[in-house]
């Protein structure tokens, strides 16, 4: 099966494909990683994007998918990759599915992570740190946590900071970017909204009933 999985900044992307990728011996494919693993390879494509990077311009759609047709060609990962910030905008959906069609293969799941931005919002405002351990709590997300906490209460203070508003920034550029591609899959009886604000093992949970059908 292969599956791409999204999910705004805050919903536990990362920790949930290592999940899969652990549990079910997946490949992730992440374009920036499939750009770092190419630059450490010295070929002639190596070469080429070390050169594009180092001038401050962009990798090229082309060579992405260069990268991207050797994985999904690769027979190791053959209907057991999990794409991880691809595709990002419908070009790239067209080119996906023209390569997996080519390679006898096809998208079997999208996965999105649904987080709002109210609940982003809540995330920082909920924050609260101990001022004896340091530790970073939150009085929304883990309530728990908070009463039977080491230090007790006495130690506790709101914290806010300067990352709060790149937190947003980034929320509203992801959605903003995602949107078509999200308009897009909405559609497919293939999409499915697992919600971001879980907890991590009941993310976890989730996808593996989706996976183990
Ligand atoms: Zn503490």
């Amino acid at each position: 099966m292969n599956i791409i999985l999204f999910g705004p900044p805050g919903a536990g992307k990362g920790t949930q494909a290592k999940h899969i990728v652990k549990k079910y011996n997946y490949f992730q494919l992440s374009t920036g990683d499939l750009l770092r693993d190419e630059i450490t390879k010295k070929t002639e494509l190596s070469e080429k994007i070390s050169k594009l990077i180092d001038q401050g311009e962009f990798v090229t759609d082309e060579i992405v998918e260069d990268l991207i047709i050797k994985i999904i060609n690769n027979e190791n990962y053959k209907n057991r990759i999990i794409f991880d910030g691809y595709p990002r905008n419908i070009s790239q959906v067209k080119k996906l599915e023209k390569i997996l069609e080519n390679a006898n293969q096809k998208i079997d799941k999208i996965l999105y992570l649904d987080v709002s931005k109210d609940n982003i919002l809540k995330r920082i405002s909920g924050r609260i740190l101990c001022q004896k351990c340091n530790e970073i709590l939150n009085e929304f997300t883990n309530k728990e946590d908070l009463i039977n906490h080491k230090c007790g209460t006495e130690y506790f203070k709101k914290r806010a900071d300067d990352n709060d508003k790149t937190i947003v920034k980034r929320y509203d550029t992801y959605m903003e970017v995602t949107k078509p591609v999200l308009d897009y899959y909405k559609s497919n009886p293939n999409f499915i909204k697992i919600d971001g604000t879980l907890k991590i093992d009941e993310i976890s949970g989730k996808i593996e009933e989706i996976l183990n059908v």
